[in-house]
């Protein structure tokens, strides 16, 4: 198969031009086609020499990934499923908000870190997702809105790494991805307007602020080891005060001076008043001033948790206890309910879908493992399936 040109950061595309005996002005000009223009197809690259382009068309690509769906929300968000093959799929969120547009990507098919509150989690891990298929997300995605919304400017203003998977454990993939994103050649997003959510690869948060620096989001979930242990498996290796040392070296790279701690709300598991206050002292002992904020995402549930999503009250409580102790807490709005596009619910539309596909292909009497024309199987889907 031909290189897919989505594959490469500008510095890996100079290194394809540099390949096929041409300057890096050239490399510029297709980068600029590709991600600014949108371009999938060489021929509409009038600017390129007749020569370089017969070249391209031999040599290489510019391909997105399958549709599989899409589904647009009343409150205007939109959810895509892609095919990434072999029987995986992979969602991607665009939500509209006033004065700016996020898209929220996948990074990976599955995930292998499997917290108890997240339907991706539950699903396991199946791969890392390749740079292609993490930018081609937004190449899609900005394509698709400027046409769909009749702009002639970007629409997607910010890109949050929050989909499937954890991107720190796609590290190789991540970081010419953010580049892409980055670049002014590329999307030309701002650091501040790309985040990078983690439940806490300590190694890779350093690693991240040495190569590409960006907001960081801290999936925090628990104001203890024992609780967290038991939330997000990874705390085991790496637990809270080395999260938290490892946020603090963040901070000197961070292009914003705080790390936002994502808390997930769940009823009577970790959203007591008690639990925030030992939460203040976690942050009081950690560092002095400001330097976190933190946003309560109120559980969406999936029956395969056996939680329950803590009440408007709990979280209300919950939010002054920290706001109180100077701490800047948000409550994150739920999207796109209708179209199941909210956090943690992702995976598990990809599952009921799995379970229509399966059925689908097992009436066509295909073996799903043969071939890649069904949705993989797992065990776990074979239960509603
Ligand atoms: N793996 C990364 C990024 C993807 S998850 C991480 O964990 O940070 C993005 C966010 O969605 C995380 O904060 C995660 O905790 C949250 N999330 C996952 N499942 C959820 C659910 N069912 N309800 C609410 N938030 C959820
Ligand atoms: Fe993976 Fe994030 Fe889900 Fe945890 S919350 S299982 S790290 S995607």
């Amino acid at each position: 198969m031909t290189a897919n040109l989505l594959d490469y950061d500008l510095e890996g595309l100079a290194v394809f031009c540099d390949r096929l005996g041409e300057k890096r002005f050239r490399a510029t000009q297709l980068f600029r086609w590709i991600h600014q223009k949108g371009a999938s197809n060489f021929d509409e690259m009038s600017d390129l020499a007749k020569s370089l382009r017969e070249k391209l068309k031999s040599g290489a690509s510019i391909r997105g990934m399958p549709v599989i769906s899409q589904h647009i929300s009343g409150d205007g968000t939109i959810k895509w499923l892609f095919d990434v093959g072999g029987g995986d799929a992979v969602e991607t969120v665009f939500i509209p908000e006033e004065g700016r547009g996020t898209l929220c990507v996948s990074s990976q098919a599955g995930c292998a870190v499997g917290c108890r509150f997240c339907s991706t989690g539950h699903q396991g891990f199946s791969r890392n997702l390749t740079v292609a298929e993490i930018v081609g997300q937004l190449w899609f995605a900005e394509r698709f809105l400027r046409d769909h919304l009749h702009s002639p400017d970007r629409v997607i203003s910010n890109v949050v790494m929050m989909g499937m998977g954890e991107p720190l454990q796609n590290y190789g993939s991540l970081v010419p991805a953010l580049r892409v994103m980055l670049d002014d050649h590329g999307y030309g997003l701002s650091r501040r307007r790309v985040t990078v959510s983690t439940s806490g690869v300590v190694p890779m948060i350093d690693r991240l602020g040495h190569d590409c620096p960006v907001a960081l989001a801290v999936s925090l979930h628990a104001p203890n080891d024992i609780l967290r242990n038991n939330l997000v498996p990874l705390n085991r290796k790496y637990p809270i005060a080395e999260l938290l040392e490892a946020c603090h070296r963040y901070l000197k790279f961070a292009p914003r001076d705080f790390i936002t701690f994502e808390y997930c709300m769940l009823d009577g598991v970790n959203d007591s008043v008690d639990h925030a206050h030992e939460l203040v002292r976690l942050v009081r002992q950690a560092g002095d001033g400001a330097w976190c904020k933190f946003n309560l995402i109120p559980f969406n549930p999936f029956p395969a948790s056996g939680l329950v999503r803590s009440n408007a009250g709990a979280v209300l409580n919950f939010a002054k206890t920290l706001s109180d102790a100077g701490i800047v807490t948000t409550v994150r709005k739920t999207r796109g309910d209708d179209i199941d596009a909210a956090c943690g619910q992702l995976a598990g539309d990809v599952q009921d879908r799995t379970a229509v596909y399966k059925r689908i292909v097992l009436q066509r009497g295909i073996d799903l493992h043969k071939g890649s024309s069904g949705l993989k199987t797992r065990s776990k889907d074979v239960v509603n399936g």
